[in-house]
């Protein structure tokens, strides 16, 4: 097992690492923009290395930074977390080239479902049904206009080298097309420098439910449940919730043994979450993460299982802790992503937080990067905290979860607090009646 581990991250999940590390007796080195100097993953990490000024490309994309940190530090392998460097098959290889440890998938997994194309040929030859659509990239316009005749509009335009939702277009219509296209490619290409784009059918009230999988470098793969992520703003998840009020159990053991073949066949490790879209009792697959994500707690609050230790043990050679057969889902849990933003606007709101209580008792998690004190630097993700609510039904973990968002204080500046308390307003909300397009139409109505 591994001395020191260098966690290649910030905010709430830097903190999230560091605290698997602790309880495996691991030493950690945390890294940091010259802004986060005082965040809280840099005051509780055993040692800390400032890998450069504010911007991420100077710091928490800097790579050569981040390998000198880990030369300077004598951490023998790194977390990557999520975001940043975490999808980056080229630093997964700079690092193991350097002679650390990547914790997270091989190099050729992270580049082939990174690849979203790539990505559902792989899913669909490994046996996983997809989201119908063009075979490949598209590469006019009048290839577009047959793909999306041949499968029916309306169709999504997607960026190949798609994430947090950017590059997307739906077209309704065969005249909206071509301008769905071009604004599809433009924003592909400047955000991800790649304007490669495909098409698949628009789904018009899916739910979103991925799968969580994990599997050792002895060819043992596990599925440990699934998420509902509908909860969604501009293709960005709000809320998430394990297990899915619109699954049942054979649904579950259906899915959860198709993923678990085809990750088998694939030769892969580590951690990874198979997403789906979910209409009218079929599974549509539209991606692949390979990396821990940011609603894993519900998986583990559902079964019991610490996927950060798994991954850990998983990159030191060690085979998984469980069996399939062990692993069991008891309860019901919610997560609810509090971001420094107004509740409505959805403005960023960072600054000064003045005062911070955080809610606690049975069955409630809180993964912060807050204090009292504490200053949200404007530069960064508006996520500042998640609050985790367990329960021993969905009834239960409704009311507590209620109850932890009357409790919590956080002052000085707006979080998304106000917006989950009137969400679990909603007679859908309660009863788990929703889908993807839901909490968009919400907002508007609100309006
Ligand atoms: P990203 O990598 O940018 O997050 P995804 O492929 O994971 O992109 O999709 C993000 C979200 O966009 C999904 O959760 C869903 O809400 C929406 N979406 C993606 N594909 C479709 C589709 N074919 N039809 C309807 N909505 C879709």
């Amino acid at each position: 097992m591994f001395d020191k581990i260098l966690i290649a991250n910030r905010g709430e999940i830097a903190l999230r690492i560091h605290r698997a590390c602790k309880e495996m007796g691991i030493s950690t080195v945390a890294v940091h923009s010259e802004a986060d100097a005082g965040a809280m993953h840099v005051r509780l990490a055993d040692e800390s290395v400032c890998i450069g000024p504010a911007p991420i490309s100077k710091s928490y994309l800097n790579i050569p930074n981040i390998i000198a940190a880990c030369e300077i530090s004598g951490a023998q392998a790194v977390h990557p977390g999520y975001g940043f460097l975490s999808e980056n098959a080229r630093f997964a290889e700079i690092v193991e080239a350097h002679g650390f440890t990547f914790i997270g998938p091989r190099p050729e997994h992270i580049r082939m479902m990174g690849d979203k194309i790539a990505a559902k040929v792989a899913a669909k030859s490994a046996g996983i049904p997809v989201v119908p659509g063009s075979d490949g990239a598209l590469s006019s316009e009048e290839e577009a206009k047959a793909a999306a005749e041949s499968i029916g509009f309306p169709v999504l335009i997607k960026a190949a080298a798609g994430g947090g939702g950017r590059g997307m277009k739906v077209a309704r219509t065969r005249t909206e097309l071509p301008e769905a296209l071009a604004t599809a490619k433009a924003e592909a290409k400047a955000a991800f420098g790649d304007d490669s784009v495909y098409l698949e059918r628009y789904l018009s009230t899916p739910r979103h439910i991925e799968v969580q999988v994990i599997a050792d470098s002895f060819g043992a793969v596990c599925h440990l449940g699934e998420r509902d992520c509908s909860l969604q703003r501009r293709h960005q998840k709000v809320m998430e919730e394990a297990p899915s009020p619109a699954i049942d159990a054979a649904a579950r053991a259906r899915i959860g043994e198709t993923v678990t073949k085809a990750i088998g066949s694939l030769g892969y490790l580590g951690v990874g979450t198979i997403e789906f879209l979910y209409e009218s009792g079929e599974f549509f697959f539209i991606e692949m993460n390979t990396r821990l994500q940011v609603e894993h707690p519900v998986t583990e609050a559902i079964t019991g299982i610490d996927l950060v230790r798994e991954q850990i043990r998983i990159a030191a050679g060690l085979p998984l802790s469980f069996t399939q057969e062990e692993v069991t889902f008891e309860g019901h849990a919610i997560e609810c992503r509090i971001n420094a933003e107004n509740p409505r606007t959805f403005a960023g709101s960072p600054g000064l937080i003045t005062d911070f209580h955080a809610p606690g008792g049975l069955g409630v998690r809180l993964d912060s990067a807050m204090y009292a004190g504490y200053t949200i630097p404007p530069y960064y993700d508006s996520l500042a905290g998640k609050l985790i609510v367990h329960g021993r039904d969905r009834t239960e973990c409704l009311a507590r979860l209620k109850r932890c968002l009357g409790e919590m204080v956080v002052g000085g500046i707006e979080t998304t607090i106000p917006l989950f308390q009137d969400l679990l307003a909603e007679p859908d909300i309660r009863e788990g009646r929703y889908h993807i397009h839901w909490l968009e139409e919400w907002l508007k109505a609100a309006r």
